[in-house]
């Protein structure tokens, strides 16, 4: 049997914004893709035509893309509800999908009753024995079906039994589930709307997805997806189910949570690869490092080092991941961002820096110290002092060494030294107290600002 090429799927429900915990699947499933040179899809589950959004769409596909992640494919499927009607016609003409008329008081009572007397609160099938003339009495009630997945745990007698359905998770490891301890799913509702799971997998099965990558909340679903992949002859796809983020609180990350949105992230001024790099490396046994770009990201990551429970996020982890990112930056990499921002200076300039920024805009702020005009912070006790120390400025050119060899001057000529010498002149430069290292931001502010400033 010839290996299916790898493919995998991201399949957010246009509802809102994705946060980072819903980029951590995303970047989770393209690093999976890159490292086994698979395909990448985009499935919007906006079955939900009441609260998917067009623009949601748009924006979700913006905030991948501002991640790196560019899918070989993008579908909907509100654009297949042929392909899942005629999934759902196949199941009730093999039996697997048949009409059950209760109403949610109904199963509820039942399901109290169950417990009462120490049985599991699973379905007990009663539609599955309705016969036609009781299914025409009920629906002249005016009670509409709606339809249940009959699960493949039958036991010989015809009731219901017991079936383990099995599976290597690429990251929990070998799990089983029960059927018999799972009710028979809906997959339609009375008003002919599909929950998620025909849907998804009979596109599972149509798009070819060899791999689904999932936050573990769905590892319930897998046992009775793999029954449905199943019934409808698709090949079972092997699932890996990837622990999830929390707040710092223990809490679930929720779409209301909006200053985690990616786009709100995005806004901050956040580098793309400090949030995926945290995203993707806070909880596993990876330290968590700040990876320059996607391929680099992808060397490291392992599904297997997913670490099983899930992993409390803190946002001022973001800045600082942000910070080191920025500090080992290479000139290259930030000369075509710094042009942008009307920065000159070179890579001297990013390099003198970089060192002192947490988020990219702000080396805006340092280029202004260097080309001015900036506001010199001068004390009336000093006047004199700065006065001697413009007048004792080499000539230009400038280079590293001109600043000890100024300062020497200063000290040799008014008997200061340390902080006496150093915080003044500082002030007067950069009108701030404290910065990258003057002796690499003289070079750069030049002769002429210097004696204005010194003035
Ligand atoms: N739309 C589903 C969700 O966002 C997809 C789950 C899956 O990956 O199967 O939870």
């Amino acid at each position: 049997m010839s290996e299916a090429p790898v493919t995998v799927r991201f399949a957010p429900s246009p509802t809102g914004r994705i946060h980072i915990g819903n980029a951590r699947t995303a970047l989770i499933n393209w690093l999976f893709a890159r490292k086994t040179g698979g395909r990448f899809l985009l499935r919007f589950d906006d079955t939900d035509a009441e609260r998917s959004r067009e623009e949601y769409a748009e924006a979700i596909t913006r905030d991948l893309a501002w991640l790196g992640i560019v899918p070989d494919l993008v579908e909907r499927q509100s654009a297949r509800a042929e392909r899942h009607r005629a999934a759902a016609d196949r199941l009730r003409a093999s039996g697997r999908l048949y009409a059950c008329y209760e109403t949610p008081d109904e199963l509820e009572r039942r399901r109290k009753r169950q417990l009462a007397r120490g049985l599991p609160p699973v379905y007990d099938r009663a539609g599955l024995g309705l016969g036609e003339e009781e299914r025409r009495a009920l629906e002249a009630e005016g009670r509409r079906p709606h339809w249940r997945f009959r699960l493949s745990n039958t036991a010989p007698d015809g009731g219901i039994g017991h079936r383990d359905v099995t599976w290597d998770d690429l990251v929990l490891g070998r799990r089983s589930i029960d059927l018999g301890s799972l009710s028979d799913p809906v997959l339609v509702r009375e008003d002919g709307t599909y929950l998620y799971t025909l849907p998804s997998v009979v596109d599972d099965i149509e798009l070819g997805i060899t791999h689904v990558i999932r936050g573990d909340d769905h590892v319930a679903n897998t046992a009775v997806q793999i029954d449905l992949f199943e019934a409808l002859g698709g090949p079972v796809p092997v699932f890996g189910h990837h622990n999830r983020l929390t707040t710092a609180s223990g809490e679930g990350l929720s779409k209301r949570l909006g200053s985690l949105s990616v786009g709100a992230l995005c806004e901050a001024g956040y580098e793309p690869m400090a949030v995926a790099s945290l995203a993707v490396l806070i909880g596993t046994s990876d330290a968590v490092e700040p990876a320059p770009d996607l391929d680099a990201l992808a060397e490291t990551f392992d599904l297997s080092h997913v670490s099983h429970s899930s992993a409390r996020f803190d946002p001022d982890d973001i800045g600082l991941l942000n910070a080191r990112l920025l500090h080992a930056m290479p000139y290259e990499a930030a000369a075509e961002r710094l042009a942008g921002l009307g920065i000159g200076g070179g890579a001297e300039f990013w390099e003198t820096v970089r060192a002192n920024i947490t988020r990219f805009a702000e080396a805006a702020d340092w280029w202004r110290v260097v080309t001015g005009p900036i506001e010199p912070v001068v004390e009336a006790d000093d006047r004199g002092f700065l006065e001697t120390a413009r007048e004792l400025l080499p000539p230009e050119p400038w280079d590293a060494e001109t600043w000890g060899a100024w300062t020497g001057a200063v000290k040799a000529a008014t008997g200061r030294k340390g902080k006496a010498l150093f915080l003044p002149l500082r002030h007067a430069l950069t009108g701030r107290d404290d910065g990258p290292e003057l002796k690499r931001l003289l070079p750069l502010i030049g002769y002429r600002n210097t004696t204005d400033r010194l003035s």
